[in-house]
């Protein structure tokens, strides 16, 4: 199972019951107006169903502007009264007071409007084996956060706690402002998440002050609270901080582009390799996820990706087989791959974890398929599941110890023995 790293200074992952406890109101769903919009637009299943009249009104939409969490969207159209946001295949059309189906976007007088700005609801200090990137400067530590929100429904989520809760129920602008930048305090209770703010230029300054070689965006999915990430990298960037993704990579192609120019490194979650199967577990769209991974290589980001096995959804070996073919091909046999044991979770705690045997059927395909670095994770006593395996020689180059780095052999990314050249972004 994923190990939370813990540091006095950051440890406040704040769940829904710790928010209720904090007072964190709740904004209720107002039925609204818009029935024929609802028709129009509905695409079947939970893809991009919104929130009819479900804004932040009154007192908390003035608090939550006095606190500056509310920025005007990056990629939206104005059409009249209306808006449609285009950053990600949702598409949400919203009438004034509406709120998007990733439930941190709204329509304020035919505006668009983020209400996750500067207001991260999660925040650790990992490694960057965590997130997992294994190929990307092994060993350092990535400053790593999160606001409420997702554009997709995974059924099987394991941040739903805050994935699928709006802002306002996991962030409370009442009471004195605590702006987190250096000088940094002793420690943070749990309940002063609710509260904190943690603009672009003071995160980058953060994770300068913490000893992050990066900043990775992660936890629920960066693509939900774009204008945050796109001003964070850029403030990174220009400080001289890495910037990482961790995502479920449904992304329209231009928001992507605009954003990726700022990106050092993405973690990719290709969660199935079956479109029919991807609504159903994830309410996604396979081809813009192969589309962003193909998008993301041609802009020359180090990716790695991680593929979740789910029992009964994204178990077949053929299937398996047949995506492992295609990042082969499309993706290089030098992309690392990831395949991770599901545990039960959210929605389906009634199915069992992965059978190891199955993993490995997996990782034996991927290997079959050309792909060089292939790795199995959130799996305890497998061995060597986490190694990486110099593809000239076959000696063991960098061991790993769940997200610890044990021994790294490698001199100027190569191997010792073989002087083979290892993928990946060394220093
Ligand atoms: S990013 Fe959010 S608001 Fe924009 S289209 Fe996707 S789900 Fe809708």
């Amino acid at each position: 199972m994923v190990q939370e790293t813990k540091t006095p200074l950051i440890n406040a992952r704040l769940t829904r019951r710790e928010a209720i406890a904090c007072g964190v109101a709740g904004v209720a769903v107002v039925a609204g107006a818009g029935a024929w919009l609802r028709g129009l637009f509905s695409k079947g299943g939970d893809i991009g169903s919104v929130f009819r009249g479900d804004a932040p009104k009154g007192d908390l939409w003035e608090l939550w502007k006095q606190r500056g969490w509310v920025k005007e969207g990056q990629h939206y159209m104005k059409l009249g009264r209306n808006v449609q946001c285009t950053i990600c295949p949702n598409n949400c059309l919203l009438e004034p007071d509406d709120r998007s189906h990733c439930r941190n976007k709204i329509n304020k007088d035919g505006t668009l409007y983020t209400l996750a700005y500067g207001n991260p609801c999660s925040m650790h200090i990992d490694p960057i084996e965590k997130k997992p990137l294994y190929h990307f400067y092994p060993g350092s530590r990535s400053f790593s956060l999160a606001t409420a929100g997702c554009v997709l429904r995974c059924l099987n989520c394991q941040n739903w706690d805050i994935s699928q809760r709006k802002p306002e129920e996991t962030k409370d602008p009442r009471g004195p402002e605590l702006r987190l930048r250096p000088p940094l305090p002793a420690g943070l209770r749990p309940e002063d998440m609710a509260r904190l703010s943690l603009f672009p230029d003071d995160l980058a300054a953060v994770a300068k002050a913490t000893g992050c070689l990066s900043i990775s965006y992660t936890y629920t999915e960066p693509i939900a609270y774009y204008e945050y990430t796109y001003d964070s990298c850029k403030a990174a960037r220009a400080a001289g901080v890495k910037n990482v993704l961790v995502t479920g990579a449904s992304i329209e192609e231009r928001p992507l582009r605009d954003l990726a120019q700022h990106v050092d490194g993405a973690h990719v979650d290709l969660k199935g390799f079956d479109d029919e199967i991807y609504r159903k577990l994830n309410s996604g769209k396979l081809q813009t996820i192969l589309n962003t991974i193909t998008t993301l290589k041609k802009m020359g980001i180090w990716v790695e990706i991680i593929n979740l096995i789910v029992p009964t959804y994204t178990d077949d070996v053929a299937v398996i087989r047949r995506m492992c073919d295609w990042l082969a091909k499309h993706a290089g046999p030098d992309m690392p791959l990831h395949f991770s044991r599901f545990h039960p979770q959210h929605k389906l705690t009634h199915l069992p974890p992965t059978p190891v045997e199955i993993l490995l059927q997996a990782q034996a395909a991927a290997r079959a398929a050309g792909l060089r670095y292939v790795y199995v994770g959130n799996i305890a006593g497998l061995r060597d599941s986490g190694t990486t395996f110099c593809p000239g020689c076959r000696q063991p180059v960098i061991e790993r110890d769940v997200f610890a780095v044990t021994a790294n052999r490698l001199v100027a990314g190569k191997c010792p023995a073989c002087q083979t050249k290892i993928a990946g972004v060394w220093s």
